[in-house]
C-alpha cells in the first residue's frame, strides 16, 4: 500500500483572501497551485494546516470526527501567525463540500479519508519580513489512508530529548510547517543513532510531546499528560481520549510530567505509555532510552488500558458505539 498522505483525491475546495474579503468556494484540481514566487509563506513561513479524518460507518454513513475543534484550531494558529483571518462557516463548508464530493471514496476501518486544510500567506512581498501577509489562500486536499501504524502490535521506541525542543517555546500550541521542519533534525538523528521511532521532547527535563503526536502516561486507573501551555500541541485526539478515559471512570491529571518521574513510574509493572494523533489514535509506547540507556515500559508489550481507550475511540468514529459528546458529522 502507498505510505501514508502520498495518495490525493483529484480535487480540493479552495478559497483566497484578498482586500479584506473571502472569495467563494471553489472546487480545482488538486495537483497544483499559482502563486508569486515572492508569496509571502515561501519566506517567512507564513502557514499554518490541520488533520482529521471522515470514517465510514457500515450502514454506509460518513462521519467527520470533531471537525469543529480541528476548525478552532486552524483558526487560533492563523491568528497567532497573524494570517488573514478565517472564516470558521466556510472552511466547515469547505470540508463538508469535498467530503461530499468524495464520500464514495473513503476507505472502510481501519482505514479513513484524512482532511488536510492549509493556509498559506500569498502577498508577493518579499520586503514584508516583520509585517503580515495581507492575502492568502486556503484550500482542503483529502488522502485516503490505511492503518498508519499497520501490523497490529507494533510498540514504539522513544529518545528522551532534553537538550533540543521541538520549536520556539511559545509556538507549540500552532499548527505551522516552520515547527515540523525544526524537528526533523533531531528526529533523524535519534532514528540513526539509537533506532528509535520518534524523539519526546523534553527540554530542562519537561516531557512535552513527539514530532506528531502527544505523550500519554498511564499508571493504574490514573492518565497523565501535560496540561495545556502554549509549548506543546493541543491534540484533539489527546482531549478525546482524556474525556472517554473520565467516562471510563479514571483518573485523568493534567500536569507537568518530568523525565525523572516518568522514569521512575515506567518502570514499574502495569505501567504503559501511549502516543496519541490523529494518524496515531493512540500507539503503545514500549521502550524509553535516555543518556543511553533503555527502559522498558511496564512489560514493554501493548498496555491492556491503552488498547481499551484506543478501542473506545475507535468505537465512536467506526459508528460501534454512541457518540456521547457529539463528535461526528454525518455528510
Ligand atoms: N502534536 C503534534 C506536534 C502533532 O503534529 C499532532 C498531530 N496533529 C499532535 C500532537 C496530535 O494532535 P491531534 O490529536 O489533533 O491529531
Amino acid at each position: 500500500m502507498a505510505a501514508f498522505g502520498t495518495v490525493f483525491m483529484p480535487q480540493m475546495t479552495l478559497a483566497t483572501f484578498e482586500d479584506g474579503q473571502w472569495s467563494d468556494i471553489q472546487t480545482v484540481p488538486s495537483d497544483r497551485l499559482e502563486f508569486h514566487p515572492g508569496a509571502h509563506v515561501l519566506h517567512y513561513s507564513s502557514t499554518c494546516f490541520e488533520g482529521l479524518k471522515a470514517f465510514r460507518h457500515d450502514n454506509g454513513d460518513v462521519c467527520i470526527f470533531r471537525m469543529d475543534a480541528n476548525i478552532r484550531r486552524m483558526a487560533q494558529s492563523s491568528r497567532l501567525l497573524s494570517l488573514p483571518p478565517i472564516d470558521e462557516a466556510q472552511l466547515h463548508q469547505m470540508i463538508v463540500d469535498i467530503v461530499t464530493q468524495f464520500k464514495g471514496d473513503v476507505p472502510t476501518p481501519p482505514g479513513s479519508m484524512y482532511i488536510r486544510p492549509t493556509h498559506i500567506g500569498t502577498e508577493a512581498a518579499i520586503g514584508k519580513a516583520a509585517a503580515p501577509s495581507m492575502s492568502s489562500l486556503l484550500y482542503v486536499l483529502l488522502s485516503p489512508v490505511g492503518d498508519y501504524f499497520a501490523g497490529g502490535d507494533v510498540t514504539l521506541r522513544l529518545l528522551l530529548e532534553e537538550n533540543g525542543q521541538r520549536c520556539a517555546p511559545h509556538m507549540g500550541m500552532v499548527k505551522s510547517g516552520g515547527n515540523y521542519a525544526s524537528a526533523l533534525g533531531p528526529i533523524s538523528r535519534a532514528r540513526e543513532s539509537v533506532d528509535a521511532d520518534q524523539v519526546l521532547f523534553c527540554p530542562n527535563g519537561d516531557v512535552q510531546e513527539t514530532g506528531a503526536a502527544n505523550f500519554i502516561l498511564i499508571d493504574g486507573d490514573e492518565v497523565i499528560t501535560k496540561g495545556l501551555d502554549s509549548s506543546f500541541l493541543h491534540g484533539v485526539t489527546r482531549d478525546s481520549i482524556l474525556t472517554l478515559a473520565r467516562d471510563l471512570g479514571m483518573t485523568v491529571s493534567e500536569r507537568d510530567l518530568t523525565v525523572d518521574e516518568l522514569i521512575e513510574r515506567a518502570q514499574k509493572p502495569g505501567t504503559e505509555a501511549a502516543l496519541s494523533g490523529t494518524a496515531a489514535v493512540l500507539t503503545p509506547v514500549g521502550t524509553l532510552i535516555h543518556n543511553g540507556q533503555e527502559f522498558q515500559v511496564g512489560n514493554g508489550k501493548p498496555g491492556a488500558t491503552t488498547l481499551r481507550l484506543r478501542e473506545a475511540l475507535n468505537n465512536v468514529q467506526w459508528g460501534k458505539a454512541e457518540d456521547a459528546h457529539g463528535w461526528l458529522t454525518r455528510i
